[in-house]
């Protein structure tokens, strides 16, 4: 039997910033990874570049049944002290979009940096380790394991989301909270491409590999960047951001002209292109292979001249409002996130504590708070970790 003052299961973003600062306040710690290695999605993420922050980071960059609860562990650490220590270990990065912050080199300086920070600490790590029951003991936890059992006055859960499987993603964390009576909010994948039905594929399956700017828009959310199809459906960062929002069945509202003045634009073009097809015309804005699909799908092309003012007013204005009925999504084996997660009602947001069961903590991502794609769910992940290794 091996006794730790903390152990915390699962060796990813959330849990490995938690560990570091509870062995900085001299704590004796175990990290338990069902894995072969730590910070498996932190090496796969940001394109193996790891988009680890966001210069802009507000709470109105997360999903949660209580927008409220990220506040204090974002404002105790947050975008500035990563970046800080990122810079304290000499790891060039720079700005992509949008705030967005990416590793020039490897998204393996930051897992080396983690596991640097662990040892001097002197946090033990354990990979391949699986866990088969918690209990509750007189001092603390009892887990199970294919190590024998461990002991752990303070358990914390940092087990991510249900995204990607093939690397490690279970629904262990979900399945602890239940059994210590948390609530879970209902899970579902997000920043996950969407998929067509039979109709939409035979429609836009050869346009794969086209992308085009929208401004995407699904239950008065909206965001404006490139939209790619694919050979399933279609994906990019503004889908993938609409998608976190999305509920089955509802529709897609894409906006490929997004100018405040686009039937100005259309018109201004009528005298002096008057004999060109419209399809054309739009080639001149949108990809010319989409142009002359959405003509085909639902806006005859007709030369310019043969269309009244009114008429091409309304031509913007189908364009403005195309609407897509997704069949599905891709799903967790392709999903950077999982929207959802252990209810928020039952957990301390200064310290991530259950207030159910006391000593047992839920950070990262298992935690029903999801960010918008752009580094926000590594920052979420810092942030809460920070939160519980100062308590732990
Ligand atoms: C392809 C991809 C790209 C991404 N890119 C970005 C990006 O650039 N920027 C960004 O902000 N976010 C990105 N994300 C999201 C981000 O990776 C996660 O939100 C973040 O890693 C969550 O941190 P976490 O520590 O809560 O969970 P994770 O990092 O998922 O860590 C959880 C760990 O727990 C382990 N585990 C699971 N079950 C058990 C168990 N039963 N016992 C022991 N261990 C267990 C897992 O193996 C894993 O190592 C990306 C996600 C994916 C899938």
């Amino acid at each position: 039997m091996i006794n730790f003052d903390v152990v915390i299961l699962g060796g990813g973003a959330a849990g490995l910033m938690c560990a570091i600062e509870a062995g900085k306040r001299g704590r004796r710690v175990l990290v338990i990874e069902r894995s072969e290695k730590i910070g498996k999605k932190i090496l796969i993420s940001g394109g193996g570049r790891c988009n680890f922050t966001n210069l802009q980071v507000t709470p109105e960059n997360f999903i949660s049944a209580n927008p409220h609860f990220c506040k204090s562990a974002l404002a105790r650490y947050g975008q500035a002290d990563f970046i800080a220590w990122v810079e304290c270990h000499g790891i060039a990065y720079h700005e992509k979009e949008l705030g967005q912050l990416f590793c020039d080199q490897s998204a393996k300086l930051i897992v080396k940096m983690l596991a640097d920070e662990c040892r001097t600490g002197a946090v033990r790590i354990e990979t391949a380790c699986i866990v088969t029951a918690v209990e509750r003991s007189a001092d603390g936890f009892a887990l199970q394991s294919n190590r024998g059992e461990i002991r752990a006055n303070t358990l914390v859960i940092a087990t991510g989301g249900l995204s990607v499987p093939k690397i490690g993603a279970t629904s262990f964390g979900y399945e602890i909270a239940k059994q210590f009576g948390h609530k879970i909010e209902p899970t579902r994948a997000g920043l996950v491409p969407f998929t067509f039905d039979a109709t939409d594929l035979v429609r836009y399956r050869d346009l794969s590999g086209v992308s085009v700017p929208v401004e995407v828009a699904c239950r008065r959310r909206s965001f404006s960047n490139a939209m790619l199809f694919t050979h399933r459906g279609i994906s990019g960062p503004a889908i993938l951001q609409i998608s976190s929002y999305w509920d089955a069945g509802e529709p897609l509202t894409l906006n490929f002209l997004p100018l405040t003045n686009a039937s100005e634009w259309l018109r201004a073009r009528r005298s002096p292109r008057a004999d060109a097809e419209l399809k054309t015309v739009l080639g001149e804005f949108v990809p010319k292979r989409l142009a002359q699909r959405l003509c085909e799908i639902q806006i005859p092309s007709r030369p310019l001249r043969q269309y009244a003012p009114r008429d091409l007013q309304e031509v913007c204005e189908q364009l403005q409002r195309w609407t897509i009925h997704p069949e599905s999504t891709e799903g967790y084996r392709s999903a950077e996130v999982t929207v959802g997660g252990v209810s928020t009602d039952d957990l301390s947001s200064m310290t991530m504590e259950s207030r159910k069961v006391p000593g047992l903590y839920f950070i990262g991502e298992v935690v029903d708070v999801t960010g918008q794609l752009g580094g926000f769910n590594f920052q979420w992940a810092w942030s809460s970790g920070f939160a519980a290794g100062q308590v732990v």
